[in-house]
């Protein structure tokens, strides 16, 4: 993959990543658990502009529906 092709394509959706989580923190409000990461813009976002490469580990989020209650 050339280093073109990562930025012209949007980075991977952290919202619908079971990683992801918002701090409600006004100045990190974006979350990362995988790689630790509070930050003001989305994780993966943080992680293409460090290494030049998209965020391999992205899962998706499970459904609400399929998710058991109180988790
Ligand atoms: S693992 Fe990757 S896609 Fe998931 S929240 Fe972290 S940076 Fe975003």
């Amino acid at each position: 993959m050339l280093a073109r092709d990562v930025e012209t394509r949007p980075a991977p959706a952290c919202a619908r990543c079971s990683h992801y989580w918002v701090t409600h923190q006004p100045a990190t409000p974006h979350g990362c658990r995988m790689f630790g990461i509070l930050s003001g813009r989305l994780p993966s976002m943080e992680i293409r502009m460090a290494t030049g490469r998209d965020c391999e580990a992205f899962e998706e989020r499970p459904a609400p529906s399929a998710r058991p209650r109180g988790a």
